[in-house]
């Protein structure tokens, strides 16, 4: 854990510096006797988007838990910066503040208005003021031109808009880390494009993002680094040309060729 003294040393010259935001050690995860994670080890530098790519059922959501402590690791660390976030002792709101989620479906409360969807966490859980949230979140509603949904139920968008509004919501606390989890899955193909365009102008913005998708031209194209599970391990870590169109693993070929 030595390197870990060195994170704050930045190359001043890359677009792409070299601040470890996300640190996977020797991570493992079984649900009964199924080994979901068996040695997982990679880490993100900031402004990285690297896509996590995988089979169904291969583990990238169980990963995404652990990284935002919806699951417990059975073993191995993940730091996030400088802070071991799987000690028990870790704070876990803290935490969860340092990273935005968002997942396949049911990111909205369809009772709730887009504003009071999006403003919810920062004043229940991170204790932000009224006034505070509605103003944070009305500049990120203008950012992604939905200022006028405000006030809009989940129900009046489309899926696109609503997951738009749920990348806006995962923003709120200024996250070090966006972890997207499938976010286009649900949607039908007609909607995914606006969706992976606001992800793409994330990462103009330089958020660091990871994130699990079966998108793989998006993958091929947005990435800068694909981490590829397999057998609850690491089967591939590399750039989209390494992985997707360079490796010489019959098993990495054989799973890219099912999205040709
Ligand atoms: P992916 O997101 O890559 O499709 P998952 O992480 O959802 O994969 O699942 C990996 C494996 O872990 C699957 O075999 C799944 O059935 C199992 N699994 C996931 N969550 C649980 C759970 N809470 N309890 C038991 N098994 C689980
Ligand atoms: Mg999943």
């Amino acid at each position: 854990m030595s390197e870990m003294t060195n994170i704050t040393t930045e190359a001043s010259d890359s677009p792409v510096s070299n601040k470890t935001v996300l640190r996977l050690d020797d991570v493992r995860k079984s649900f009964g006797n199924t080994q979901v994670l068996r040695g997982i080890s990679f880490d993100i530098h900031q402004h990285e988007v690297v896509a996590l790519l995988g089979p169904s059922g291969s583990g990238k959501s169980t990963l995404m838990k652990c990284v935002n402590l919806l699951e417990q690791v059975d073993d191995g660390q993940i730091w996030l910066g400088n802070t071991d976030i799987t000690d028990p002792r870790a704070d876990q709101d803290k935490i969860r503040a340092r990273i935005g989620v968002v997942f396949q479906q049911f990111n909205l409360f369809p009772h709730m208005s887009v504003l009071r969807n999006v403003t919810l966490a920062a004043i229940k859980v991170h204790h932000w003021s009224k006034d505070r949230a509605e103003t944070r979140a009305m500049e990120l509603l203008e950012r992604i031109g939905m200022r006028d949904k405000a006030s809009a139920y989940p129900d009046q968008l489309s899926g696109g808009q609503q997951q738009r509004v749920a990348i806006a919501r995962a923003l709120m606390t200024d996250p070090e880390l966006l972890l997207l989890d499938e976010i286009t899955s649900a949607l039908d193909p007609m909607l995914v494009g606006e969706v992976l365009n606001m992800v793409a102008e994330l990462k103009a913005q330089g958020t660091t993002i990871l994130m699990a998708t079966h998108e793989m031209s998006f993958a091929h194209e947005a990435a800068d680094r694909i981490v590829l599970l397999r057998h609850g391990v690491i089967a591939e870590n590399g750039t989209p040309a390494e992985v997707m169109d360079e490796s010489q693993d019959p098993e990495t070929i054989e799973f890219f060729s099912h999205f040709r």
